[in-house]
């Protein structure tokens, strides 16, 4: 009782931390269980001990073309996941949404995903279009009662056969959330979508389908790979540097 009352004390504290935007975090909406989210049962996981993987993110900006934005991921924060037991309603968003493989208790490898515009120019997306109505760039969501970018991030989970699962991000919105270089203005919002340089776009681990379902994985280590604008939607001055990876231990 007294460690259910702890993680939801904990989770609502994390909920209500500044710099995190509601995203697809929809109260009535979603449903997650948090009374699981039992950090003593799920702790976070620092990856950079076990691996230190191949992002190196955290280094000075890249030299692009002029007026062209350069998408990579921050390592720092998303080293961090947890596999979280979670109730899944048949009548759950993440259901509809196809972000799990089945319903009642699953494990979900949680994560948070950080993306940053490194380049020489923002990062401008198209209008968003009216409710109800999809097109090339959004898709609407009737379950979530609002539209997700397309093809921003992919999420992979690797062994030694290759690719066991695929996920994406279920992007409620792109905006500049996170300063990383000093001088840049912030601009864009939920309102006003884009990624000014210089700025990154934050989805933490508890947000809906921020996640792999893991429950019918086999236990054993894993590679998990992240990778922004997987199939060259965006403009992005260098895609060569727009994979993280980091091995997790299911
Ligand atoms: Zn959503």
């Amino acid at each position: 009782m007294l460690r259910g009352l702890l993680a939801l004390l904990g989770w609502v504290a994390l909920a209500g931390a500044p710099g995190i935007v509601a995203g697809c975090r929809n109260p009535a909406a979603h449903e997650v269980d948090a009374a699981a989210l039992d950090p003593g049962d799920a702790p976070a996981i620092d990856a950079a001990a076990l691996d230190p993987g191949d992002a190196a993110i955290d280094g000075p900006a890249i030299d692009g073309p002029p007026g062209v934005p350069d998408l990579q991921l921050v390592a720092g924060d998303m080293r961090r996941y947890r596999v979280t037991p979670t109730m899944i309603e048949a009548d759950h968003c993440a259901v509809t949404e196809g972000c799990v493989s089945g319903t009642g208790m699953r494990q979900l490898l949680r994560f948070p995903t950080e993306t940053v515009n490194r380049g020489t120019g923002d990062l401008l997306l198209p209008p968003v279009p009216d409710p109800e109505i999809s097109d090339d760039n959004y898709e609407w969501s009737p379950c979530h009662k609002h539209h997700h970018l397309k093809g921003y991030t992919r999420y992979e989970l690797v062994g030694r056969e290759g690719v066991i699962l695929t996920g994406r991000k279920q992007a409620f919105c792109i905006a500049d959330m996170k300063q990383i270089d000093a001088g840049a203005h912030q601009q864009f919002d939920c309102a006003s979508q884009g990624l000014t340089r210089g700025w990154a776009d934050v989805y933490d681990w508890d947000v809906d389908c921020q996640w792999l379902d893991v429950t019918d994985v086999a236990p054993g280590t894993y590679t998990l790979r992240v990778v922004v604008n997987p199939d060259g939607m965006f403009p992005d001055s260098d895609r060569t540097n727009n994979n993280f990876t980091m091995p997790v231990a299911l």
